[in-house]
C-alpha cells in the first residue's frame, strides 16, 4: 500500500469507483481507492441494475443521461461486460395529473436532448402485453431506460480506473481522518497511514460514520428496499420468442411498482409509503454481503394492486425476495462536494440511490470540482451545501421517509411537503398563522407564502394549474401596488464582513464597485470560468464593515466561497447572520408615510434616497433600514434583531392601518417581481450562465481592479455570450409557466422557461427564460405549458414603472 497519494477515495462501491475512473479521466494518476471489504459489498451489489434518465431537476436529468452513455464507453475501455440491457422503459399514468405530469417531463426531455415519446394506451400494450390498459390514461416512452449487472459495472468503473493509473485496496478500513498543519490529511487505516491531498467520503451505506471522521453529520439515511425476482414466465418467453427482444422496463405510479425483464421472468420493485428506515443512527462495520429479512406483508397493497394492473404476475411464482438498504438524503438526490467548515481536500460523493442512473454524473461532476476547481455542470441539486444546520437526524429521518415513499408520486409546484415541519420560525409565526398564512419551507424556516381570509381554508388545492391561491395572491398584489403591504424577509441570507482588508476582499470577490458609507450596491459574483454563482446587495455599514444579503438557500453555498478565498493574514472576518437578525418588508406608494410615523427619522425621498441604507430607530427598535424591495416599488427592508420583530410588526400594523395595510406572503412578492424582469437566484441565476447573458451588464464594472471571473466576463462581454435572459408575455390558458418548459420559435425548440406565473397587476400570464441571442428581436414564440402550445412574446422593458419612478420617487 501506498503511503502518500493525491486522493484517497473511501468506498469501493459503484460511486466510488466512478470517482476514481474520472479522476483518472482528467489526468490525475496519483489516486488510490480503499475498500473496507471487497468492491461493491455495500448496496450496490444487491441493487436491481435498472437506470433512467428521468429526474425532477434538469440539470441531474441530463447527468443521468451521461451515466447511461458512459457504460458502452467503460466496456471498450476496460473489456469488462456491464451486462446492458438497453430496453426502453414505460412511464404508466392513471390519472389527469400524473398524465399531465409525463407530458411536462416529455416538454422538459425535448431541450435536454433525451428521448421520449408519448403513447397511448393502446401503443403502450402492444409494447408491453403484461400491463391491462384499463387503469391507465397514457404512457411515455424513455428510450434510454435499461438495466446492467451492478458487479460487472462497478468493476468496469474500477478496471478503466487501473488502466489509467489508480489503484486499489481491498480489505482496507479508513478508521480516522486527521486534517494535517500543512494541509491535507491523515488517512488512517487498519492496513496503516496514507497522506494524501485529497479525500473523497464515497462510504455509501457508511458516509455518515466517514462523516463523523470529520466531525460532521451528514443528513443520510439507509432504508430497506425491497424487490421480487419471478419464476419464468410464459408471458415473457412468448414475447421474446416473438418480438425477438426483451421487453420494456415499466414504472406504475399508482401501485408504486417498477419492473423489468430478468431472464425469462421479472424483476419487481417497489416504493412503499409504508416504507422502513435501516439503521438510523449507526452502520455497523461488521454488517456484510448480507440481506435483510424480507418483509412483504408492508408492500402487500402494492403487490395487490401491481397483481391488479398486471395480471400475469398474480399468478407466477417468486423465485426470490430480495431486501436490502440504500441511502437516501431529505430531497432524494446526493450529496457531493466540499464541505463548508471542514478543512479543504474533503469531498463527498455519497447519499446516491440511483447510483447505476447517477454515478457516472457524480464521479464526472466531482473529478471536475477537484482538478478544475469548477463541477463544471449546474450541481446545485447535488452540492451538500444545499442543505443549513437544521437538517438534523431526526429531520433527515422524517423527510428521507417521505421521499422514498414518494419516489413515484407527483411533486405539485404549489405542494409544500409537510414531514419534519415546522423547523424553524420566528416570532410572528402564530401571528401569521391566526391572520390566515399558509406556510411554505424556506430553507427550514416557515415563511408565509400567502393569506386566506376569514372563512377560507388556509390550504392550498396541489395543481399544475391556476389554483384557490389566485384570486387571494391577486389581492395582496392589488393592495400593495395601491397603498402599502408589508411581508416577512427573514429567510433573506445575511452576512457581515468586516476589518481591514474587508473592501479589497469583497472587490475581488464582486463584480461592482463598494458602495459608499451609508449606500447599497448590486452585485453578482462569479467564478473563474466567469458564470455566475451569486447575487447581492452590498451596504457599507462602516468604514471597514459592509453587511451582504443574499439568496437563503445558497447561505452554506456563499459562506464556503466566502471562506475559500478569505485573507491568510487575518484581516478580514466574515460571519453568517442567520436568525439573529430578522426583517419585515413594507412596500407601495404609501410606505414612507407608515415609516416616518414610526420615526424621528428624515425619511423624506431627498433625505433618505433609493439605496440607501442606514441605522436608525424604528417603533424605539434600533433597525438597519435599506430603501430597497424585490417588489421593485417604493419600499424598505427593516432589519432588527430577532427579538423585537414582533413589536416591530405591530408597529407597522399600526401605523398601516389608515392607509389600509395588507400582509403579502412569498407568492405575491415573487409574482410582482415578474412584471419589473427581476430575475431570481437558482432559478434564472444560475452557474450556467453569464452575467450578460443574464442580464446583469450594469452590475459589472470591467473598469474596476482584477476580480475573480474578470477576463471571463470581458470575453463574454465582446463575444456577447450565448443565451440572453428574456421576459415573456404568455398567452396562457389556465395553467401558467411553472419553469422549466421548453420555448419553441419556428417549429423548433430553442429555449427554455426558468420561471414564471400570473402578474397580477399588469394582469398578465409572464415567463422569464434563455433563448439564444440572435432571436431576441424576433416577435413570435411558443411555450409549451402543460402539452399545449402558448404564444408568447418578449417584453424588452418591464410592464411596472419601466424608467423606475415608483422605486426611486
Ligand atoms: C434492493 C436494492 C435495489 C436497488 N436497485 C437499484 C437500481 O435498480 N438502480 C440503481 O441505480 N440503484 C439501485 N439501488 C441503489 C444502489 O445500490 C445505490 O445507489 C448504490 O449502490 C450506491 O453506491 P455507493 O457506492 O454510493 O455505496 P455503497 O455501495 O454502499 O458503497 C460504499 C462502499 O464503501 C465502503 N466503505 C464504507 N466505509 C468505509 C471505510 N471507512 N473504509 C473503507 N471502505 C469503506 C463499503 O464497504 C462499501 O463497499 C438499489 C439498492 C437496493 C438496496
Amino acid at each position: 500500500m501506498k503511503s502518500q497519494a493525491r486522493v484517497v477515495v473511501i468506498g469501493g462501491g459503484v460511486v466510488g469507483c466512478s470517482v476514481l475512473y474520472h479522476l483518472t479521466k482528467l489526468g490525475w494518476k496519483d489516486v488510490v481507492l480503499v475498500e473496507r471489504d471487497i468492491l461493491t459489498s455495500g448496496s450496490t451489489w444487491h441493487a436491481a441494475g435498472g437506470f433512467h434518465t428521468l429526474n425532477g431537476d434538469p440539470n441531474v436529468a441530463k447527468l443521468q443521461g451521461y451515466t447511461i452513455a458512459l457504460y458502452d464507453e467503460l466496456e471498450k475501455i476496460s473489456g469488462q461486460a456491464c451486462g446492458l440491457h438497453r430496453s426502453g422503459g414505460l412511464i404508466l399514468a392513471d390519472s389527469k395529473e400524473r398524465m399531465e405530469w409525463l407530458k411536462m417531463a416529455h416538454a422538459r426531455a425535448r431541450y435536454l436532448g433525451l428521448e421520449t415519446e408519448m403513447l397511448s394506451m393502446k401503443e403502450a400494450k402492444k409494447l408491453n402485453p403484461l400491463l391491462e390498459e384499463k387503469y391507465f390514461v397514457g404512457a411515455m416512452l424513455d428510450a434510454a431506460d435499461g438495466n446492467l449487472d451492478p458487479e460487472g459495472t462497478t468493476h468496469a468503473y474500477a478496471k478503466s480506473a487501473r488502466i489509467g493509473g489508480a489503484e486499489i485496496y481491498q480489505g482496507t478500513r479508513v478508521t480516522e481522518l486527521k486534517p494535517r498543519k500543512e494541509g491535507g490529511w491523515d488517512v488512517i487505516t487498519d492496513k496503516g497511514t496514507i497522506i494524501a491531498e485529497h479525500v473523497v467520503n464515497a462510504g455509501g451505506l457508511w458516509a455518515r460514520e466517514v462523516g463523523r471522521m470529520v466531525g460532521i453529520e451528514l443528513p443520510v439515511l439507509a432504508m430497506e428496499h425491497m424487490y421480487l425476482v419471478t419464476d419464468e414466465m410464459p408471458e415473457v418467453v412468448a414475447y421474446n420468442k416473438e418480438r425477438g427482444h426483451e421487453l420494456p422496463h415499466i414504472i406504475d405510479f399508482k401501485s408504486e411498482i417498477y419492473m423489468r425483464q430478468e431472464r425469462s421472468g421479472m424483476v419487481l420493485g417497489t416504493y412503499e409509503k409504508n416504507c422502513k428506515p435501516w439503521m438510523p443512527r449507526e452502520t455497523p462495520w461488521t454488517f456484510g454481503r448480507e440481506l435483510l429479512q424480507p418483509d412483504l406483508e408492508r408492500i402487500e397493497g402494492n403487490l395487490g394492486l401491481g397483481f391488479k394492473h398486471f395480471p400475469a404476475l398474480g399468478k407466477v411464482g417468486i423465485k426470490k425476495v430480495i431486501n436490502g438498504p440504500f441511502t437516501f438524503t431529505p430531497d432524494g438526490n446526493p450529496l457531493i462536494g466540499p464541505v463548508q467548515g471542514v478543512p479543504a481536500g474533503y469531498w463527498l460523493a455519497c447519499g446516491v440511490l440511483a447510483g447505476f442512473s447517477q454515478g457516472g454524473g457524480v464521479g464526472l461532476a466531482l473529478s471536475n470540482w477537484m482538478v478544475n476547481g469548477d463541477p463544471g455542470f449546474d450541481v446545485w441539486a447535488m452540492d451538500n451545501a444545499r442543505f443549513g444546520e437544521w437538517a438534523t437526524r431526526s429531520y433527515t429521518n422524517e423527510k428521507a421517509r417521505e421521499t422514498y415513499g414518494r419516489r413515484f408520486s407527483i411533486k405539485f409546484p404549489n405542494e409544500e411537503l409537510p414531514a419534519g415541519r415546522p423547523v424553524q420560525t420566528t416570532s410572528l409565526y402564530d401571528v401569521m398563522i391566526k391572520q390566515g398564512a399558509v406556510m411554505g419551507d424556506s430553507w427550514g424556516m416557515e415563511t408565509p407564502l400567502w393569506f386566506a381570509p376569514k372563512g377560507v381554508k388556509p390550504i392550498d388545492k396541489v395543481s399544475f394549474h391556476r389554483s384557490n391561491d389566485f384570486k387571494h395572491v391577486k389581492k395582496e398584489v392589488l393592495a400593495t401596488r395601491k397603498s402599502v403591504g408589508v411581508t416577512e424577509i427573514a429567510n433573506f441570507a445575511k452576512y457581515t464582513c468586516s476589518g481591514q482588508g474587508a473592501e479589497t476582499y469583497l472587490s475581488r470577490l464582486m463584480t461592482n464597485k463598494m458602495p459608499k458609507l451609508g449606500r447599497m450596491i448590486l452585485t453578482p459574483m462569479l467564478n473563474e470560468n466567469g458564470k455566475l454563482i451569486g447575487d447581492f446587495t452590498i451596504a457599507r455599514t462602516r468604514e471597514n464593515e459592509f453587511m451582504i444579503w443574499g439568496s437563503s438557500q445558497a447561505q452554506i453555498y456563499h459562506m464556503r466561497w466566502f471562506e475559500q478565498h478569505l485573507p491568510k493574514d487575518g484581516s478580514v472576518q466574515i460571519n453568517r447572520l442567520g436568525m439573529n437578525m430578522v426583517g419585515l418588508s413594507i412596500a407601495g406608494p404609501k410606505s414612507r408615510e407608515v415609516l416616518q410615523a414610526l420615526t424621528d427619522e428624515d425619511v423624506s425621498n431627498n433625505a433618505f434616497k433609493f439605496m440607501d441604507s442606514r441605522r436608525f430607530d424604528v417603533a424605539n427598535i434600533h433597525a438597519r433600514v435599506n430603501r430597497v424591495t424585490y417588489t421593485g416599488d417604493l419600499g424598505y427592508e427593516i432589519w432588527v434583531d430577532a427579538a423585537s420583530q414582533y413589536r416591530l410588526y405591530q408597529a407597522i400594523m399600526k401605523a398601516g392601518k389608515a392607509h389600509k395595510i395588507v400582509n403579502f406572503g412569498m407568492r405575491a412578492l415573487l409574482c410582482m417581481r415578474l412584471e419589473k424582469n427581476f430575475p431570481t437566484w437558482y432559478r434564472e441565476l444560475r452557474p450556467i450562465y453569464g452575467p450578460y447573458e443574464a442580464g446583469l451588464d450594469r452590475f459589472v464594472d470591467l473598469t474596476k481592479a482584477d476580480f475573480i471571473g474578470k477576463a471571463a466576463a470581458m470575453a463574454e462581454k465582446e463575444s456577447g455570450g450565448k443565451l440572453r435572459r428574456v421576459s415573456m408575455v404568455v398567452q396562457a390558458g389556465d395553467a401558467d409557466v411553472l419553469g422549466d418548459e421548453p420555448i419553441w420559435h419556428k417549429g423548433k425548440v430553442v429555449g427554455w422557461v426558468t420561471s414564471g406565473g400570473f402578474a397580477h397587476h399588469v394582469n398578465k400570464s409572464m415567463a422569464q427564460g434563455y433563448i439564444p441571442k440572435e432571436l431576441v428581436n424576433e416577435a413570435e414564440f411558443e411555450i409549451e405549458i402543460i402539452g399545449q402550445m402558448k404564444k408568447a412574446r418578449i417584453n424588452h422593458e418591464p410592464l411596472f414603472d419601466p424608467k423606475g419612478e415608483r422605486m426611486r420617487g
